[in-house]
C-alpha cells in the first residue's frame, strides 16, 4: 500500500502532483510519502503491541534525518552499522538505549563511540571483534553490552549479494562456533551478554528460512541456559521482502505473528531491525527523459538519472516499476531505459514494456525508499539528488540539491604540485 497514484492521469504523491516538485526542485529527486511511512510503521508494530519488544529500524535502507527524526517520535530504535549512522541516528532524537550496532567491520573509534553514547548492544561479527570491544571497554571503564551475532547457515533464497545467514557468507559466528564465544564472553571482564542475534538476508518473500533460523537460535538459547547464560533480547534482524513487481511477501502481520508465536515461550525482549519493508515503498525516484536513442536492435531511453542515483538494478538486477508522470493510454513499446553514466551496467530497467516516451517526459522509478539515496554516490561527478517528503498537500525539500561547490568541498591542489604544471 502506498501514496503514489494517478489523478486525472498525473502521478501524485497524497495530494501533491509530482510534476510540480519536478518544477520546483528540478529532477532527479527522490520523493517519501510521510503518511505511507507512518501506515508501514503501524502496520509493523500492531501485531506487536503487548508483546515485549524494540523495532530498530535499519538505518542503511534510508537514513534521512527527517524521516529517523518522525520514527523516533514513533518510538522506533536504529540498527546501525557505522560511526556515522551512530552519529545520525543520535542527532535524528532515537535515544541511544534504542541502537544496536551490527556490521562485520566496525573500527576501535566506531567502537569507543557507541560505548560512551551507551548504546543497546554491539551485535558481535566475530572472535576477534569482542576480543577488541572487551579491550577498548575496558580501557573506557565501562562493560560493553554485546549478543553474539550467530550465523544458522540457512538459506534465504534470495539475491546472493543480499543473503548473509549462510556459511560462505562474511556475516556472523557459526552456530557451532558461537557456543564457545559465549562462554569466552562470559569471562571478560568488560563484557555484559545481553542477547544473541541473527540476520539471514534481505529481500526474504517466504517465512520458512525465518522460522528455521529462529528454530536454530532457540536451540542455542536453551544451550546457554544450560550453561547459566541467560539472555535479555533475542534479535531477529530484519529482512523481510516487499513487492517491487509481482513478488508476494508474507504481511508484516503474519511475520510477527508467526516469529512470536515461536519465541514467545522464550519470555525474551525481542528486536526487530526491519528496513526495506518500512521504506522500500514509501518513496520513488523521479527523473527526466533526455533522449531517445534508437538503434537497430534497441530504443534506449536515456534519462537524467543514473546509477549513482540508483544503483540496485546495477549492482543486484533489481526490478523497478516505471510509470511515466502523464498517465497515456497511447502506443507501448519496448525499450532500455539508461542513466547518463559511462558504464554500461547504468540502466534503470532492461527490455521494459512501457508507454512511449519522448524527450521531456518524466517519470517514476516506484519502489525507491530503501536502499535507494543511501546507496547514492557522486560517480562521474554527479551532485547527488535531493529528497523531498510529502504530508497530504505540503512537500518539504528534506535535503537539497549538492552545489558544484559541494563536489570540490574539502579538496586541495597542493602549491607543489600546482608548481609542477610547468
Ligand atoms: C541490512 C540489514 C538489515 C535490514 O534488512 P532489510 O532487508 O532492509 O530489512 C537488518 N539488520 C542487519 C544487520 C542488516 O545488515
Amino acid at each position: 500500500m502506498h501514496d503514489f497514484d494517478y489523478r486525472d492521469g498525473k502521478l501524485y504523491c497524497g495530494d501533491v502532483a509530482l510534476e510540480d516538485i519536478a518544477r520546483d526542485v528540478g529532477t532527479p529527486f527522490y520523493c517519501y510519502s510521510l503518511p505511507t511511512l507512518h501506515r508501514h510503521i503501524r502496520a509493523f508494530e500492531e501485531p506487536l503491541a503487548g508483546v515485549n519488544h524494540q523495532t530498530c529500524f535499519a538505518m542503511k535502507a534510508n537514513s534521512s534525518l527527517a524521516i529517523l527524526s518522525y520514527m523516533a517520535g514513533q518510538g522506533l530504535g536504529a540498527d546501525v552499522v557505522s560511526g556515522g549512522e551512530l552519529y545520525r541516528a543520535l542527532k535524528a532524537g532515537i535515544p541511544a538505549s534504542r541502537v544496536v550496532y551490527s556490521g562485520v567491520g566496525k573500527t576501535t573509534d566506531e567502537i569507543d563511540m557507541a560505548i560512551q553514547a551507551g548504546i543497546m548492544m554491539f551485535n558481535i561479527e566475530s572472535e576477534q571483534e569482542l576480543g577488541v570491544i572487551n579491550e577498548r571497554a575496558g580501557e573506557l571503564g565501562e562493560r560493553a553490552p554485546v549478543s553474539i551475532r550467530v550465523n544458522p547457515d540457512v538459506d534465504p533464497m534470495t539475491h546472493p549479494y543480499i543473503s548473509t545467514g549462510m556459511k560462505k557468507n562474511k556475516f556472523g559466528i557459526d552456530v557451532e562456533a558461537s557456543m564457545a564465544q559465549y562462554l569466552r564472553a562470559r569471562d571478560m571482564e568488560n563484557i555484559e551478554i545481553v542477547g544473541i542475534d541473527c540476520h539471514i538476508g534481505s529481500q526474504l518473500t517466504d517465512l520458512s528460512p525465518f522460522l528455521d533460523a529462529v528454530d536454530r537460535l532457540k536451540t542455542l538459547v536453551e544451550k546457554l541456559a544450560s550453561h547459566g547464560i541467560t539472555l535479555k533480547y533475542l534479535d531477529l534482524g530484519g529482512g523481510l521482502g516487499i513487492t517491487y513487481s509481482d513478488e508476494e511477501p508474507p504481511h508484516p502481520r503474519d511475520y510477527c505473528r508467526a516469529i512470536t508465536d515461536a519465541v514467545g515461550p522464550l519470555g525474551l525482549k525481542l528486536i526487530f531491525e526491519p528496513g526495506r519493508v518500512i521504506v522500500g515503498n514509501t518513496g520513488v525516484m523521479v527523473a527526466t527523459v533526455l533522449f531517445r536513442k534508437e538503434t537497430k536492435d534497441k530504443t534506449f531511453i536515456v534519462v537524467d538519472a543514473g546509477m549513482n542515483d540508483l544503483i540496485r538494478p546495477a549492482l543486484y538486477g533489481a526490478y523497478h516499476d516505471i510509470r511515466p508522470l502523464e498517465a497515456v493510454n497511447g502506443a507501448r513499446e519496448t525499450v532500455d531505459v539508461v542513466g547518463p553514466i559511462c558504464e554500461s551496467g547504468d540502466f534503470l530497467a532492461r527490455d521494459r514494456e512501457l508507454p512511449e516516451l519522448s524527450r521531456g517526459d518524466l517519470i517514476a522509478v516506484m519502489s525507491a525508499g530503501a536502499y535507494g539515496f543511501t546507496m547514492s554516490s557522486n560517480y562521474n561527478s554527479r551532485t547527488r539528488p535531493p529528497e523531498v517528503l510529502v504530508d497530504g498537500a505540503k512537500y518539504y525539500v528534506v535535503l537539497k540539491r549538492q552545489s558544484y561547490e559541494d563536489l570540490v568541498t574539502g579538496e586541495k591542489v597542493p602549491a607543489a604540485v600546482r608548481n609542477k604544471r610547468g
